[in-house]
């Protein structure tokens, strides 16, 4: 087993890495971190579960530590779901006193010699790690943030075909902005048109996930994303509404969606079909298919001419703390750890 930490493990999206670490068979959970606020409490007092899954009695034994290099340098992984400001410097410091990081936050993900991973999309940029452990005994590994994640998803099945222009809606969870993030009053009976920072992420994510990588860099991929984001009354999971210049029918990519397979199969996060077509005229919803696939399915429908169609998915487990651990298990199993 390797020993696992996780960094804001009281948060959103940290509380999602210990519903998915409580029980793996391959990482052990040893060490939680969060603010001075929570640090040297048991988790079980910590934290405010808010997860409609049970709490797991194991992790709240744990003493929460305050969040520092000290507390996470015994760990083999970490799993960082820190605010993106205190995530800059703190996982560079972690990664260099030899620790594997996983990420979900947005400071590294553009760095050149960081792999921005999902790993069923793009597990050959995986191959990065060996050009930043030229300069560090640790790793950063990052994850898209979380609509990036279901649109470069759905969009790997249609690589296949030649496609220039992307414009794309999204309708995102309220859980996508933290448990502080959106005031009941801000969001009941409403629709907010503006997640800070978000437009531009969907941009170049997407360009980084679908790029190539050769000769120890990526390059990016030559089309262009229009992105429209907006918060919407939603517990969990991010709805887009996707327009693609691609040079096929909609049979052609509804058969794409179809038949896709990951490039690799028997992970314990992986989901039996990481991109599920649904035919019916009236899917995806995020209340009736967020949590296909343990909640690692990216969920597809409504194709028709344009080519527009709508792709769904849990954003803090597929969109997170999900993906982030299928993103260790692929390392784990390509021997990176
Ligand atoms: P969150 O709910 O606000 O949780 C923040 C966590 O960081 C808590 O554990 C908090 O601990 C800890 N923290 C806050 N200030 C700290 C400090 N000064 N020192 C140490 N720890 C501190 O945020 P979140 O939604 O989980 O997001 C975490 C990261 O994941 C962000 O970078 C976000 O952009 C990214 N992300 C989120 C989603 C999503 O769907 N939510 C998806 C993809 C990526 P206390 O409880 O002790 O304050």
């Amino acid at each position: 087993m390797l020993k696992a930490g996780i960094l804001g493990a009281t948060g959103a999206v940290g509380q999602r890495f210990v519903q998915l670490l409580a029980n793996h068979p391959w990482f052990e959970l040893t060490t939680l971190t969060a603010s001075e606020r929570s640090a040297g409490k048991r988790y079980a007092d910590a934290v405010n579960w808010r997860l409609d899954s049970p709490f797991p009695d194991k992790a709240g034994e744990l003493i929460v530590s305050p969040t520092n290099v000290d507390a996470v340098k015994d760990c083999d992984i970490v799993f960082s779901a820190l605010p993106a400001e205190l995530a800059g410097t703190l996982e560079t410091a972690i990664a260099d006193a030899g620790v594997g990081v996983f990420s979900n936050a947005s400071s590294h993900r553009m760095d050149p010699d960081v792999p921005l991973m999902i790993a069923e999309v793009n597990p050959e940029h995986a191959a990065l790690i060996d050009v930043q452990r030229k300069k560090r005994d640790g790793f950063i590994v990052t994850n898209p943030n979380c609509s990036t994640i279901m649109l470069a998803t759905a969009l790997a099945p249609l690589r296949k075909f030649s496609f220039t222009g992307i414009q794309v809606a999204t309708m995102q969870a309220i859980s996508g902005a933290g448990f502080e993030g959106v005031l009941a009053f801000g969001i009941y009976d409403n629709v907010i048109p503006y997640i800070g920072g978000e437009e531009e992420k969907m941009a170049r994510e997407a360009n980084k996930i679908l790029g190539t990588f050769e000769n120890g860099q990526i390059t990016g991929a030559p089309f262009t994303v229009s992105a429209s984001c907006n918060r919407v009354p939603v517990i969990d999971g991010h709805t887009l509404n996707v327009w693609i210049d691609i040079k096929a029918t909609p049979e052609e990519v509804i058969e794409a969606f179809k038949t896709w397979e990951a490039p690799f199969t028997g992970l314990p996060t992986q989901p039996d079909k990481s991109v599920l077509y649904l035919p019916e005229e009236n899917r995806p919803q995020p209340r009736l298919d967020r949590n296909r696939g343990g909640a690692m399915t990216v969920s597809v429908g409504r194709v028709r001419e344009g080519i527009r169609f709508v792709a769904m998915g849990h954003n803090t487990i597929r969109g997170a703390a999900g993906a982030s651990v299928l993103n260790a298990e692929l390392f784990h199993s390509k021997k990176y750890i």
